[in-house]
């Protein structure tokens, strides 16, 4: 396990100090279901290292956190056939929305234009 942070709410998922539903995990990243459903299936993907933001990525760890996302988007999508498509969000930085301050990318299944998502 990398660094993590005593204080930080998903760092204390990684540890499972804080209840969660798993979607995919390995060394690298663990995934987890958003306590607030967008839609269905709403999945965070985080690093299993405490990392602020995109901003704070280095190349290693960028090409290991992203190169999972379309693995982890394919089981999503494969759960349900009623998922048609899906967005991937990041936010960086409170203008940018971004509440918790560990990494996230945020896959959300989309099943039709009115399940009332954005
Ligand atoms: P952000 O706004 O930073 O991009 O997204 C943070 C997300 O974390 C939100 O969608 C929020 O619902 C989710 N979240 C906050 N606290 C918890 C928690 O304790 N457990 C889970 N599963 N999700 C959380
Ligand atoms: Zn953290």
């Amino acid at each position: 396990m990398m660094a993590l942070d005593q204080d930080c709410i998903f760092c204390k998922i990684i540890r499972n100090e804080i209840p969660n539903t798993v979607v995919y995990e390995d060394n690298v990243v663990k995934a987890f279901l958003d306590i607030t459903q967008g839609t269905p299936g709403h999945t965070l993907v985080i690093p299993k290292t405490h990392v602020p933001d995109i901003f704070a990525y280095d190349a290693d760890l960028a090409a290991a956190v992203f190169s999972r996302i379309p693995k982890i988007a394919r089981a999503i999508k494969a759960s349900d056939p009623a998922i048609k498509g899906m967005n991937i969000l990041n936010n960086n930085g409170k203008v940018a929305y971004q509440s918790v301050f560990h990494s996230h990318i945020h896959l959300i299944p989309r099943y039709s234009a009115k399940d009332g998502f954005g």
